[in-house]
């Protein structure tokens, strides 16, 4: 088989969380056109329901969308026991639920902070486990987080100090699990986007001027498009990344290479 033919991902099972929208809908859309079967998990039941009929007309895999709250234990295990019962396994998964916080650290209330950590590390953290029980069982299984160029870097001039923390943290949170069960069968990495011009983003009014200011500063002089980590994220679900565990992918347009 050639290399393009081992990179799709035909009969696999994967879930992707925070698929609604933006850059989890984009990754669930390339997982089922690269022939995967996709659980759509989202705290947005209707947004989900929404996506997981236009991926099925779209692409003909099958889908199901699953109601969850990456925060909650007991609803993120009993989303990875709905997938493993619907599908029989889990090959693959991408935990990308995310949000953003901006607020200068010395005004960001205790609520703003926990809320961030909660959902974009502390999610991360009760998926990545959960998946990664079920996985180390069959002996194999790619785990794929979302982190951001905002765990490697401060982005300004927005003050977004939580948000930064917790994107630092699951980088090292992957890499960790990487090293736990890289003799199990089970890979963890993350992928660390640039800014991405999602409908959400784009579409906002008060980020324009960001926007602008982002831009200026971007060596590509743009926003990256979520259709442009795709690629990487079909790479890291397959079986042509088998080397690849540990490994913190940058994707931002050179942004922070200087
Ligand atoms: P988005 O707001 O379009 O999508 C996030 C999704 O997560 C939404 O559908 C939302 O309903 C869901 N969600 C929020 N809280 C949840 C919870 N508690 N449980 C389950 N689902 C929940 O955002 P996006 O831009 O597509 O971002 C996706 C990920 O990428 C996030 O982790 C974000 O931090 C990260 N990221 C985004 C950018 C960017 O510029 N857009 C850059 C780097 C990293």
């Amino acid at each position: 088989m050639g290399i393009i033919e081992s990179m799709r991902l035909d009969g696999k099972a994967i879930y992707v969380t925070g698929a609604a929208s933006g850059i989890g809908k984009a990754a669930a859309t390339a997982f089922a056109e690269a022939g995967a079967d996709v659980a759509i998990v989202d705290i947005n039941l209707e947004g989900a329901e929404n996506v997981a009929k236009e991926i099925a007309e779209a692409t003909g895999s099958k889908t199901i969308a699953i109601q969850c709250d990456v925060t909650k234990k007991d609803q993120v295990e009993a989303m990875v026991a709905k997938v493993v019962d619907t599908y029989g396994k889990l090959d693959a998964c991408y935990n990308n639920a995310g949000i953003a916080v901006n607020a200068p650290a010395e005004e960001m209330t205790f609520e703003q902070w926990q809320k961030v950590i909660d959902i974009n590390l502390t999610g991360v953290f009760l998926c990545a486990t959960a998946a990664g029980r079920v996985m180390l069982k069959q002996g194999y299984g790619s785990i794929i987080n979302t982190a951001s160029m905002s765990g490697h870097i401060v982005n300004v001039p927005q003050p977004q100090c939580a948000y930064n923390a917790s994107k630092a943290g699951v980088s090292l949170l992957t890499k960790s699990l990487a090293v736990e069960w890289a003799k199990r069968g089970v890979r963890v990495n993350c992928i660390s986007p640039g800014y991405i011009g999602t409908e959400l983003i784009m579409n906002a009014e008060h980020l324009k001027p960001l926007i602008e200011q982002w831009n200026a500063m971007a060596p590509m002089g743009r926003l990256g498009k979520p259709e442009e980590l795709q690629s990487i994220l079909v790479y890291l679900a397959g079986d042509t990344s088998t080397f690849t565990t540990g490994s913190d992918i940058i994707v931002d347009g050179a942004f922070t290479c200087f």
